[in-house]
């Protein structure tokens, strides 16, 4: 099939943002990977994200917003839920992006597009601090639905190029915001009781998420149905990716972590932060190079080793 036109790589926010305006989806640069995103409250432009995606829709998506104070006209925020909102989107120290799954508030769902939630009565909200995302958002006056933009079931972009691998001649623009920080999703954290309980593992560390909010619980994450698109295979390359090899074993091509031989190295000095941002670079050039087997090195599973972990294994899921 050929495509209808070249998607074009671009740094106008000029043209992003009258694209949104206008009901199309654009991908936009956020500090974890690039969002395919759409106005949140039109149906079509929301129906696009699925097409362009292939994604199931069954699977919500997150609501990206500007303000706490917008946060709180689609969600409802316990006493305890809006303390934590306020540090993990407001403060400046905070480390990692954070998605949080709260109730939806009553009386919005005729405002916001029904495909948006899937179906649940729940809504995950973040707040972005991407410089590129918020200027967006702050020219705008609807809330932003923004998945991923990769295809469904492929490796989050986390550079403008990777989207283009993706998406080209799907959507008309990507802005461009080179390499994206952390190179993993949000942490999703579900405050809808008062034990506030990972969803998702992502660039905010369980370890130093537990170090702010002492009651944070990880049990849920085990549990695929509490987070509906979350499937054993995801954030899946075409190449066969054996886990926890280690170098004298090695019999591939070889993704080594810290100082060893290797083809390619997640972070030679043996960063979990550097091997976050590396990772889905490391798994499209595999691809893009046509390597069939690869042999990844063993990461240590503890700060965001438990997050390149999941993904991993999802990755070698078949
Ligand atoms: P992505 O935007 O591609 O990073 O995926 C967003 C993730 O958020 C998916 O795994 C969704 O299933 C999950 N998600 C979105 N809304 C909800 C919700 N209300 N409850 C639980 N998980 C959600
Ligand atoms: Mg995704």
């Amino acid at each position: 099939m050929t495509n209808k036109f070249e998607t074009l790589i671009t740094n106008s926010l000029q043209l992003v943002v009258q694209s949104l305006k206008n009901a199309d989806v654009v991908a936009l640069p956020t500090e974890t990977v690039y969002g395919l995103a759409a106005d949140a409250t039109k149906d079509l432009a929301v129906q696009s994200i699925y097409r362009v995606k292939g994604r199931p829709s069954s699977n919500p998506l997150i609501v990206h917003v500007s303000t706490i104070e917008s946060a709180l006209k689609w969600g409802s925020f316990s006493v305890k839920g809006l303390k934590i909102a306020e540090e993990v989107w407001l403060d400046s120290s905070f480390s990692g992006a954070v998605t949080l799954v709260v109730p939806l508030k009553e009386n919005t769902e005729n405002e916001l597009s029904p495909y948006v939630l899937a179906g649940q009565k729940s809504i995950a909200l973040r707040l972005p601090r991407h410089p590129l995302f918020k200027e967006v958002l702050s020219s705008i006056d609807f809330p932003l639905a923004a998945p991923s933009a990769n295809r469904s079931n492929y490796v989050s972009p986390t550079c403008a190029e990777h989207v283009k691998w993706d998406l080209d001649g799907l959507i008309p623009y990507i802005l461009d915001g080179g390499k994206s920080q952390y190179g993993l999703e949000s942490t999703i954290i579900d405050i809808q009781t008062d034990i506030p309980s990972i969803l998702r593992l992502g660039s905010s560390s369980y370890e130093y998420l537990q170090s702010r909010f002492s009651d944070l619980i990880l049990s849920k994450y085990e549990n695929s149905k509490a987070v509906p698109g979350l499937s054993r295979k995801h954030y899946s390359p075409k190449a066969k990716i054996h886990l926890n090899i280690l170098p004298e074993n090695k019999r591939n091509f070889y993704v080594g972590f810290g100082s060893m031989p290797c083809d390619l190295n997640l972070s030679l000095d043996g960063s979990l932060e550097e091997a976050a941002c590396n990772l889905y670079h490391v798994l499209r050039q595999i691809d893009r190079d046509k390597i069939n087997i690869v042999d990844f090195a063993p990461i240590p599973h503890d700060g965001l080793g438990r997050a390149i972990n999941d993904r991993l294994k999802r990755a070698a899921s078949t």
